[in-house]
């Protein structure tokens, strides 16, 4: 059964295995920890869990709260030390809280903080895989956050939108769902009059990115709205399907889902559990730039050959992750180059019969094999 509707979130025929991602706004207010609106959500954490459903958390609120605990200013996020203090303060006392929390309903909690490259690296992702089917097999309830105190700029994920969708492929959820405090993606600037709540999206389009971001200079919460666009893409690549919900009132999984307010983004495919993952990556090493007619044989299912090759960018090796990029410079596909860029730039534009003189050895049969490759 595929989930085509928000009431099948809770439905676990449709949606045996939910991540459920929680912002800072909703966890740490100026008080401190919001406590009794965690206490509902626990209570329908459980609720879900007696409906025979795993659930995984994403919880974000380390940062805010450690930033509150210090005294630190612009909520922790002046500078990366103060983000990466805050959060070591921050994070003990919020997976104190969810182990107190889960624990009243006789759940175990188990937390996990993970970087950009511990989903990236292919061996760290299954690492994580093995991890969490584990836990949940054991019955415990994963609460998961970034390990902001360790990632630097150049390794993090910053936001917790795009981790929830890679940690939904990880653990091959059926869905994720966003409580932010916004009911959803609305078709323009939710401040304008007549501005409408889109219910159902289909593929995020340009159409759909200009929602989030036409109107971010009067003021929308564009950047959040940006990186959900981003998890559901991720998420739609691996055939997981993603909802933004408002988390700011009392029970919100239940508003979401039994009122049907929030937007709903349907997945079109569903891929392979490897290429969800190679899509999905964040961190690519280089590009190749191709000629129309590869990017047309591209779409039809075909591997990458050099002849239609026209430049190469970056310094990658045999078997990193790449962008394959359009002549107007949109990201056709994501693959595993059979060639550092080095060699690529000497092979491009030739036919296979030229290329074993260039290399010096018996060329493989594509730059980018159809196998190791996914389209966006
Ligand atoms: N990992 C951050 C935290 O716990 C939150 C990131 C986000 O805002 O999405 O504070």
């Amino acid at each position: 059964m595929q989930i085509a509707r928000l009431s099948d979130l809770a439905d676990p025929a449709a949606c045996p295995r939910l991540v459920v991602k929680v912002g800072s706004s909703l966890l740490v207010g100026r008080e401190g920890l919001r406590r009794p609106w965690l206490e509902g959500l626990v209570a329908e954490i459980d609720a879900a869990r007696a409906r025979g459903q795993d659930v995984i958390v994403v919880s974000s609120g380390a940062i805010a709260l450690g930033a509150a605990t210090l005294g630190l200013e612009k909520g922790g996020r002046g500078s990366l030390a103060d983000a990466q203090a805050a959060a070591a303060v921050g994070q003990i006392a919020l997976s104190g809280l969810w182990a107190e929390l889960l624990g009243g309903h006789g759940l175990t909690a188990a937390q996990l903080l993970l970087t950009l490259d511990d989903l990236e690296d292919r061996r760290r992702y299954l690492n994580a895989t093995a991890t969490l089917t584990r836990l949940l097999d054991a019955g415990a309830v994963p609460v998961i956050n970034e390990n902001d105190s360790v990632a630097t700029h150049e390794i993090r994920f910053g936001d917790n939108d795009r981790l929830a969708a890679r940690v939904a492929q990880a653990a091959r959820a059926s869905a994720v769902l966003l409580l932010s405090d916004v009911d959803g993606l609305y078709d323009r600037n939710p401040r304008e009059p007549g501005a409408q709540l889109i219910a159902e999206v289909h593929g995020v389009t340009a159409e759909i990115h200009a929602m989030a971001t036409g109107d971010s200079a009067s003021g929308m919460g564009s950047g959040g709205m940006t990186s959900k666009l981003q998890a559901a893409e991720i998420a739609e690549i691996a055939g997981i399907s993603l909802a933004i919900a408002n988390g700011t009132h009392e029970r919100p999984v239940a508003r979401a889902v039994e009122q049907g307010i929030g937007t709903l983004f349907l997945p079109r495919r569903k891929a392979a559990a490897r290429k969800a993952w190679l899509g999905g990556r964040l961190r690519l090493r280089g590009a190749l730039v191709v000629d129309p007619g590869a990017a047309h044989a591209l779409a039809r299912g075909s591997s990458l050959l050099a002849k239609g090759v026209t430049g190469v960018e970056g310094s990658f090796r045999r078997g990193d992750a790449i962008a394959i990029r359009d002549a107007a410079g949109r990201i056709v596909a994501h693959g595993l180059s059979e060639y550092d860029a080095e060699e690529c730039a000497r092979l491009l534009g030739t036919h296979s019969s030229e290329q074993a003189d260039i290399l010096g050895y018996a060329p493989r049969s594509a730059v980018v094999h159809r196998d190791q490759l996914v389209l966006l």
